[in-house]
């Protein structure tokens, strides 16, 4: 049976009490994803410190500029699927409007979790106030890819990768804040999602997914340079600036594409969860990432 049939409650071992750093200054918000030794995959525990720092950022009118960045090697490997402080099954106090999914049965309680530490706060974290850039290097896997997709500038050091693999991993359409087709030409996004390889850095740019792909030592100066012009122009014009962009990429449909395309990955989770007895096809990380070095060569 699986283990999304019956709610439980799991020991969960946290290896920090700091999955995510933040330092203010000049202007400018470092948001640190803080578990270099899990390759920054997140939890619950990090996706809420994410949105407490992204909260104290947008609130800090001395903030101008946020930069989103992971510590380590890798920017993030994605959704934590296997570590001691997996915390599936841990409740945390819901930010959006959404009710508790730990008591919740079957399908129901995946639905309920991935709406809001998935889906909505992704979308939440897209609407912030103030301009904000990814800062990737290594690996940008799955759920990465979202939390890079919703800064709105990305700069890449050469040996970055992105990947999302959930297509030949779980049979499932892509991650959950399905911004693909929106990031890459669509059939490239199609390329993408079905190999689910990965695409250099330097391909990233050509299709305008990534601003900037510069070499690994000059990652974080790069990034600074344009943090500080941000951080010195008028804070309503940046905020309006980004809305407009935004609000383009809304009347192309964005939104209702992610709502239905979110909708196929629950399904797919559900047919996972009824043909295999896992909502995620028995993948864990180790397994992932095994797989993913035999794609690799
Ligand atoms: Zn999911």
């Amino acid at each position: 049976m699986s283990d999304l049939v019956q709610p439980k409650s799991v020991d969960v071992t946290y290896e920090t009490e700091e999955p995510v750093l933040y330092e203010a200054d000049a202007g400018i918000a470092w948001v640190t994803m803080n578990r270099p030794s899990f390759n920054n995959s997140q939890n619950g525990q990090m996706t809420y410190a994410l949105d407490d720092a992204f909260q104290r950022a947008t609130h800090d009118d001395a903030v101008k500029c946020i930069v989103l960045a992971g510590a380590g090697k890798h920017f993030s490997a994605g959704h934590d699927i296997g570590t001691p402080g997996r915390d599936l099954h841990h409740e945390f106090d819901k930010r959006l409007m959404f009710a508790p999914h730990t008591n919740k049965p079957a399908a129901e309680l995946l639905y309920t979790r991935e709406q809001e530490q998935y889906l909505g706060m992704c979308r939440r974290w897209r609407d912030i106030p103030k301009p904000t850039i990814a800062m990737v290097q290594g690996a940008c896997i799955a759920g990465g890819l979202m939390l890079a997709w919703v800064c709105d500038l990305i700069v890449a050091s050469d040996d970055a990768f992105f990947q999302d693999p959930v297509n030949p991993l779980m049979g499932i359409p892509g991650v959950e804040y399905f911004a693909h087709a929106y990031e890459l030409p669509p059939r490239v996004a199609k390329e993408f999602l079905l190999l689910g390889e990965r695409m250099t850095a330097e391909r990233a740019e050509r299709f305008g997914m990534v601003n900037r792909v510069v070499p690994r030592d000059q990652l974080r100066e790069t990034v600074n340079a344009m943090a500080a012009k941000l951080a010195g122009q008028d804070r309503l014009g940046n905020w309006l600036t980004k809305q407009a962009v935004n609000h383009v990429e809304e009347l192309r449909g964005k939104r209702a594409a992610m709502d239905a395309v979110f909708h196929m990955h629950h399904f797919a989770h559900a047919q996972n969860d009824l043909v295999k007895g896992d909502s995620i096809a028995g993948v864990s990380g180790r397994s992932a990432s095994a797989e993913n070095k035999k794609a690799a060569g």
